[in-house]
C-alpha cells in the first residue's frame, strides 16, 4: 500500500480503479515549414474551428456544470482571439519557418510561464485555460488523435492536470474521484469538482504506474491510499456505504418543513459565494439564501464590477430563489480577501484594519454602486441586505444616509425598487454588547461567528497555530449570541446565525433552545441540519 497527501476540494470518499489520463501529444514536434504562408492558413484554420467547437461547449457545459462553468469557455474564446498569443505564434511560423503545431506549444509556454510568477493564485490557476486552448488548436493540427478518452466503467482518474475541456468530454457519471498532480483550490477542476460533488485531490506527487490499481480518495483527510490494504479497504467501504446511504436518507428531507418536534419553525437558509453554488442551494432545499457574499463578484473580476454587472448577478439570485429570501451582504474586503487593482496598502493588522463597511463608508463611489444594483435587483425578488464588520450606531447613521442618496437618485432616474429589509452582521464583540441599540434601526441581526470568535477570543482566524485555542464552544461566544438573540427579540428583530457554527451539529438543540430564527449554512450542510432540527429533543424546548 502506499499513501500520498494531496489538497482536497471535498469531503467525501471515492474507492475504485484508477485510471490515467494521458494526453498523446506530450510531445510536440519542431518541423521546418518554408512556406510560412500555408502554415498560417492552416493555424488559421485551426482556430476557425477551435472557435465553432468552443461556441458548442458553451451550451454543452451550461447543461452540465451551469452558466457560470459555462463562462470558462466564453473565456478560452476570448483566449484564442488575444492579439498577444496570435501574434507570437505568427511571429514564430515567420521568423522560425517552423510548423504551427511547435509555435502554439511555445507560445503556451512563454505565456504559461510568465502567468505561473505572478503573485495572483488567480492569474496562476488560469495557466489551464492557456494550455487548454493550446492542446485543442494542437489536437485539430493533428486530426483529433487525442480526444479520445473513454472510461469503461465507473474510475478515479489520475492525470497531471484535467482541464476543463477534459472534463467535458469524459462521462461525468463515470468519474467517481480525480486525482491531479497540479491544480490550486481556485482552480476550475476544483470549482467543476466541487459542483459535480466529486471527490478531487490536487498537488498530489502522482506516479503513471498507479494506472490500473485500486486508489481511495478520502476528502476529509486529504489522503490517498494506492493499493489499500484489506483492513483499510474494507474501512472505507464501510465509510463510505455510510455516506452512502446517509446521502440516500437526508435526500428524503428534501421539500420537508424545518420544523421541530414541538413545531418551531427555523428558518434554513444558504451561504453563497458564487453563482454556482446558488445552483447548489437550490438543488439542496436551501430555504433562502442568509448570506450571499458579494465580495466573489469584486474577486472574480480584473476591475471593480459595474453597477449593471452587479445588478444582473443580484437580479439572477433573486429570480432563481422565486420569492424566497436572499440576503446581500455588501462588500466585505481586507484581511484576508485582497483584490489586484484596489490596493488597500500594508497594515500591520489586517484583521483590525482598513476592511469591510469601513471601506464603504470612505469610498461612497464603491458603496453606491453596490447599493444602486441591489435596489434596483430588488424589484425581481425577495431582496434583503445587510452590512459586515458594524461596531456602532454612528457607522449604521452613515449607512442609513448613503440608502437615502441612493434611492432618490434612482427615483430621480426612473427606477422602481423595493424597501428591503436592512440587517446587520454581528460579528464583533462591540456590535453584540450593543445589540439591543443596534436592533432598534434595523431588521434583523445575522450573527457571523466566524469573526466573532476571532475577535471575541483574540484568535487570528487565519493562523493554523492558533488551531487548539479557538473554541468556538467558548462560554464567551455562546453567551455573545445569547445577548444578540434576547436583544434583538426585544427589539423586534429576527436573529439568525451565519458563521460556521451554524452547521455544528452539537449546538442545533443549543440554538434551538435559545429560540434562534435562522440558521445559514454551506449548501451542503443544508439537509444534515434540517434532519437536526426535525430530531430536536423537545423536552429540552
Ligand atoms: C463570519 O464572520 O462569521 C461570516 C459569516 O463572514 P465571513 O466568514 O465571510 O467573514
Ligand atoms: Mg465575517
Amino acid at each position: 500500500m502506499e499513501i500520498s497527501a494531496g489538497k482536497s476540494v471535498l469531503n467525501g470518499i471515492a474507492i475504485g480503479k484508477i485510471k490515467l489520463y494521458k494526453k498523446k501529444s506530450d510531445e510536440i514536434i519542431r518541423k521546418e515549414r518554408n512556406d510560412y504562408q500555408q502554415e498560417f492558413s492552416r493555424f488559421k484554420l485551426a482556430k476557425q474551428t477551435a472557435m465553432d467547437q468552443l461556441k458548442a461547449l458553451v451550451d454543452k457545459a451550461a447543461e452540465e456544470f451551469g452558466d457560470e462553468n459555462a463562462a470558462i469557455f466564453e473565456v478560452h474564446m476570448m483566449l484564442l482571439d488575444d492579439d498577444d498569443f496570435n501574434e507570437s505564434v505568427e511571429e514564430i511560423i515567420r521568423s522560425e519557418r517552423v510548423n504551427a503545431e511547435y509555435a502554439i506549444s511555445v507560445t503556451c509556454d512563454k505565456i504559461c510561464e510568465m502567468f505561473s510568477v505572478m503573485t495572483d493564485e488567480y492569474f496562476r490557476a488560469r495557466t489551464v485555460d492557456i494550455k487548454d486552448i493550446s492542446e485543442r488548436l494542437i489536437n485539430i493540427l493533428s486530426n483529433n488523435v487525442n480526444m479520445e478518452f473513454v472510461l469503461d466503467e465507473p474510475s478515479i482518474i489520475l492525470a497531471e492536470e484535467l482541464t476543463p475541456s477534459d472534463t467535458l468530454q469524459i462521462d461525468k457519471n463515470k468519474i467517481l474521484g480525480i486525482i491531479n498532480r497540479l491544480g490550486s483550490v481556485n482552480s476550475h477542476t476544483a470549482i467543476i469538482a466541487r459542483a459535480l460533488g466529486i471527490p478531487a485531490l490536487l498537488g498530489v506527487d502522482i506516479k503513471d504506474e498507479w494506472d490500473g490499481q485500486l486508489g481511495i480518495i478520502d476528502g476529509s483527510d486529504s489522503m490517498l491510499y494506492i493499493n489499500p490494504d484489506r483492513e483499510i479497504l474494507s474501512a472505507f467501504k464501510e465509510k463510505h456505504k455510510e455516506e452512502l446511504s446517509r446521502k440516500e436518507l437526508l435526500l428524503k428531507l428534501k421539500g420537508k418543513e424545518t420544523v421541530t418536534p414541538s413545531g418551531k419553525r427555523i428558518n434554513l437558509f444558504a451561504n453563497i459565494g458564487s453563482l454556482t453554488e446558488l445552483e447548489t442551494a437550490i438543488d439542496n432545499d436551501a430555504e433562502g439564501i442568509g448570506l450571499f457574499r458579494s465580495e466573489f463578484l469584486y474577486m472574480e473580476s480584473k476591475n471593480f464590477p459595474s453597477e449593471e454587472e452587479q445588478f444582473k448577478a443580484y437580479r439572477k439570485a433573486a429570480e432563481a430563489m422565486k420569492g424566497k429570501k436572499v440576503i446581500i451582504r455588501t462588500l466585505d474586503l481586507g484581511a484576508d480577501k485582497q483584490l489586484d487593482y484596489f490596493d488597500l496598502g500594508k497594515e500591520d493588522n489586517p484583521a483590525l484594519g482598513y476592511r469591510a463597511i469601513r471601506i464603504c463608508l470612505t469610498q461612497p463611489d464603491i458603496f453606491k454602486t453596490q447599493l444602486r444594483a441591489i435596489y434596483r435587483a430588488s424589484v425581481y425578488g425577495n431582496i434583503s441586505v445587510m452590512f459586515p464588520m458594524i461596531t456602532s450606531l454612528e457607522e449604521l447613521y452613515k449607512i442609513k444616509e448613503v440608502i437615502s442618496e441612493v434611492k432618490k437618485e434612482l427615483r430621480d432616474e426612473g427606477y422602481l425598487y423595493h424597501d428591503v429589509e436592512l440587517g446587520i452582521m454581528v460579528e464583533t464583540p462591540a456590535a453584540a454588547v450593543i445589540s439591543d441599540l443596534l436592533a432598534e434601526e434595523v431588521d434583523f441581526l445575522s450573527i457571523g461567528t466566524n469573526d466573532l470568535t476571532q475577535y471575541t477570543l483574540a484568535v487570528d482566524r487565519q493562523n493554523s497555530k492558533l488551531d487548539d485555542f479557538c473554541n468556538t464552544h467558548h462560554i464567551a461566544i455562546l453567551r455573545l449570541i445569547k445577548t444578540v438573540i434576547d436583544n434583538g427579540h426585544k427589539k423586534g428583530c429576527w436573529v439568525g446565525i451565519c458563521g460556521e457554527l451554524a452547521a455544528d451539529l452539537s449546538l442545533t438543540e443549543k440554538f434551538i433552545e435559545m429560540e434562534i430564527d435562522e440558521l445559514s449554512v454551506s449548501p451542503l450542510c443544508i439537509l444534515s441540519v434540517r434532519e437536526r432540527i426535525c430530531m430536536a429533543d423537545t423536552s429540552i424546548i
